[in-house]
C-alpha cells in the first residue's frame, strides 16, 4: 500500500470526510479546518504537484474547485473565499499529492501570506515574460 496519505484517502484504506467525488477528484474536509467549510479538492491519481497533471485531469480539477466553491459560498456564506495551492516545500506544500485547498474567508481570521512585491521596471516585465514565453 502507498505511503502516501491522499493516495490512502483516495482507496478508502483510511477515512476522510468527503464531499464530491467524480472520475479524476476527490473532495473533501481538510483535517486542519483553518475556517469552517475548509475543502481540499484532490486528484485521485498520484501527481506530486501541478506539473504531474495531464490536462483532462487539469480541466476536471477546476470544475471541481468551482462547484465546491458554489456549494461552499451557499452553505457557509463566507465574506471571501481563498483557492490556494502550493507546490515543492518553499511553497508550503505538505503533503506531496496534488491538491487545492478552497479556504471560506472572513475579515481578521488569521489566515495570513505576505506577499513582497518587488515592482520591477517594464523591461524587466519583458525579459521575463519572454523567458516563460518561449517555453509555451
Ligand atoms: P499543503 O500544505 O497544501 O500540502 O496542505 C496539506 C493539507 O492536508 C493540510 O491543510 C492538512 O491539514 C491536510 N491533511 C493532512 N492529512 C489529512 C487527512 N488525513 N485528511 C484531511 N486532510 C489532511
Ligand atoms: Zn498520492
Amino acid at each position: 500500500m502507498s505511503d502516501c496519505v491522499f493516495c490512502r484517502i483516495v482507496a478508502k484504506s483510511i477515512p476522510a470526510t468527503v464531499v464530491r467525488e467524480d472520475e479524476h477528484t476527490l473532495a473533501f474536509m481538510d483535517i486542519g479546518q483553518v475556517n469552517p467549510g475548509h475543502v481540499l479538492v484532490a486528484l485521485k491519481a498520484h501527481a506530486e504537484n501541478v506539473y504531474g497533471l495531464e490536462e483532462p485531469q487539469a480541466a476536471a480539477v477546476f470544475i471541481a474547485v468551482r462547484r465546491v466553491a458554489r456549494a461552499i459560498r451557499e452553505a457557509f456564506k463566507p465574506e471571501g473565499l481563498s483557492i490556494y495551492q502550493a507546490n515543492g516545500k518553499p511553497a508550503g506544500q505538505t503533503v506531496f499529492h496534488f491538491h487545492i485547498h478552497l479556504v471560506p474567508r472572513h475579515e481578521g481570521d488569521g489566515m495570513a501570506f505576505t506577499w513582497p512585491v518587488k515592482n520591477p521596471p517594464r523591461e524587466k516585465l519583458e525579459d521575463y515574460a519572454a523567458r516563460i514565453r518561449a517555453r509555451l
